[in-house]
Formats: C-alpha cells, sequence, structure tokens
C-alpha cells in the first residue's frame, strides 16, 4: 500500500511551510481544487486559496491546477487565480500529470502534489516520482463515491504520520 502513502500530512494548504518546499528544491506545486483549495462546488477562489498560491508565486514556485472535474469548472476556478489547469483526465492517471509537466517545463522530481484523496492525488503523485502531500478535505460534504474512498484513506492512513519536518 505504500503506494497510496503521502509524503507529508497536514491540516491545511496553509500549514505547508515554505522553506520545506525550498529545502527539498520545489519548483512546482500542481494543486487540487475540491476539498483541498476551496469546498466542492465553490466556482471561484476564496481569500483563502488565493493567499496560498500567491505565496507560492512569490517565493517563485510555480503553480498549476490538475483536478478530475470538468472543464467549465476548472477553467473558472483556474482563471480566477490566473494559474494554468489541467481537467477531466481521471487522476490517478498519469497523463493530466504529464500535461502539467509539459506546461510548468520542470521535472517530475521538483513537484509537490497538494490534494486531500490518497486514491487520485497521492496515488498519482507517487506513480509520477513527484512529492505527494495531503492535507485535510475541506468539508465532509461528499458524494457517496468520495465517502467510500474515505474508508479505504482511513485504513491505509491508521497509525500513520508522513515524514516529520523539521
Ligand atoms: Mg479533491
Amino acid at each position: 500500500m505504500k503506494f497510496l502513502l503521502p509524503r507529508f500530512m497536514f491540516d491545511k494548504i496553509e500549514d505547508i511551510p515554505l522553506c520545506t518546499m525550498k529545502k527539498l528544491g520545489v519548483k512546482a506545486a500542481i494543486l487540487d481544487i475540491d476539498n483541498t483549495l476551496v469546498e466542492p462546488h465553490t466556482p471561484v477562489a476564496d481569500k483563502r486559496a488565493e493567499g496560498f498560491v500567491k505565496k507560492l508565486e512569490n517565493s517563485g514556485i510555480l503553480v498549476c491546477i490538475v483536478s478530475n472535474n470538468i472543464y467549465e469548472r476548472a477553467k473558472k476556478f483556474a482563471d480566477s487565480l490566473s494559474v494554468p489547469f489541467v481537467c477531466d483526465k481521471n487522476k490517478p492517471n498519469k497523463k493530466p500529470f504529464l500535461m502539467a509537466l509539459d506546461i510548468l517545463k520542470v521535472e517530475a522530481k521538483d513537484v509537490m502534489v497538494i490534494g486531500d484523496q490518497l486514491l487520485t492525488d497521492v496515488w498519482g503523485a507517487n506513480r509520477m516520482g513527484m512529492i505527494p502531500v495531503l492535507v485535510k478535505p475541506v468539508c465532509d460534504k461528499e458524494g457517496r463515491f468520495v465517502k467510500f474512498k474515505r474508508i479505504i484513506e482511513r485504513r491505509v492512513l491508521k497509525g500513520f504520520e508522513g515524514e516529520k519536518i523539521d
């Protein structure tokens, strides 16, 4: 089950320390939208998501959104942050991550993938040799399929804490 484990775990996006990213040599961040940056169905970025993206950009870290959501949703959201996006390509498939690398022009090992789901964001990141970071879902308003995946996630993560940061 190692392929489903993140390298780091945080409660929320703003807890991810910039200094850790810098120390790891992170050049770009691939961000999930739903329940990572905002609650599902939030059409555009809120202050919190905006602040996080700005913080990354201001320290020279490139940002690309990779969402399994549909084009209209992903485009409207990414446009509100003025960042590129890839959507509707079924993470954990490699395809959306490869498309993001093509946009970002960086190597997979220098990319941190930040998301709320083991079976999409974390698995995909591990397949790509990227750095998987798991955050807790912003809210528990989730569909039946995601609720089912959360049961699997809880089993996989039992007793796991991720790498400690110093
Ligand atoms: Mg998500």
